[in-house]
C-alpha cells in the first residue's frame, strides 16, 4: 500500500501488514488499525511482542511436525506413548480433538495442511516424504505396527486419506482409516469427543 497524503506511512504500513491474516480485506484491516491505535495500545505491543516470540522460538517437531519449541516435542518424547501407532492428522486443532477423546495413546503425524488443489496445495506442497520416513525409521520402543488416517470428512481430507493409503502400501504397515461415524463433510474440530472416539474405536483397516 502506497504512502497516501492524509494518513501516516507508518499507519498505512500497520494496515498493510495486517492483511496477512486469512480473511482480513482493507476494511477490516484499517479498522483492526484504528481500534488498536486508538483503544489498545497495550494490546497492540503484547502482540507484536508474542509475535516475534512465537516466529523467533516455534518450529516444527521433528518427528511428528508439529508446532515445538524444541527439536523434539514433548509428545513425542513421552515414554509413555504408544510407539507401535501413529495418527495422521491435518492440524495442531485435530491432535488436540484426538488427545480430549481419552481413548489414543500413541503417536502422530501433523500434515499442516490437507490436499486442496484449488488452493494451489498439491502433493509436493505437504511433507509426504517426511511422513515416509517416519514410517520407515522404527522407533527404538518397538515396531509401527499401524498407521490410521484421521484428516477430515471432508473431499479434501478423504482425498489426502486416499493418496496417503497408496503412498504406504508399499511399507510393511497396517493402514486404517477412522470410521465414518463422522458426518459426511465432517471436520473433527467440530465434533464431540464421544463421537470422535468411537470413530477411532471403529477405524477400518484400508486395503487400496
Ligand atoms: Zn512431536
Amino acid at each position: 500500500m502506497s504512502s497516501s497524503p492524509v494518513m501516516p506511512s507508518h499507519l498505512d504500513e500497520l494496515i498493510a501488514a495486517l492483511r496477512c491474516l486469512p480473511g482480513v480485506g482493507p476494511k477490516s484491516a484499517q479498522r483492526m488499525a484504528y481500534h488498536l491505535l486508538q483503544r489498545d495500545r497495550a494490546g497492540a505491543l503484547r502482540l507484536a511482542q508474542s509475535m516475534l516470540l512465537a516466529v523467533d522460538n516455534i518450529r516444527h517437531c521433528s518427528k511428528c511436525n508439529n508446532f515445538s519449541e524444541h527439536d523434539v516435542c514433548n509428545l513425542c518424547a513421552s515414554p509413555k506413548r504408544d510407539a507401535g501407532v501413529l495418527c495422521v492428522v491435518e492440524m495442531p486443532a485435530d491432535l488436540l480433538m484426538m488427545e480430549q477423546t481419552q481413548c489414543y495413546r500413541g503417536h502422530y503425524f501433523v500434515l499442516m495442511g490437507r490436499l486442496s488443489p484449488l488452493d494451489g496445495i498439491g502433493i509436493n506442497e505437504l511433507p509426504f516424504d517426511r511422513l515416509v520416513r517416519r514410517v520407515q525409521e522404527h522407533p527404538h520402543e518397538g515396531k509401527l505396527a499401524e498407521v490410521i488416517l484421521a484428516t477430515n470428512f471432508t473431499v479434501e481430507g478423504d482425498a489426502t486419506a486416499h493418496y496417503l493409503a497408496t503412498l504406504l502400501q508399499a511399507q510393511d504397515v497396517k493402514v486404517s482409516r477412522i470410521a465414518r461415524g463422522l458426518p459426511v463433510g465432517g471436520e473433527l474440530e467440530q465434533v464431540d469427543s464421544g463421537t470422535l472416539a468411537q470413530a477411532v474405536l471403529e477405524r477400518r483397516e484400508v486395503i487400496s
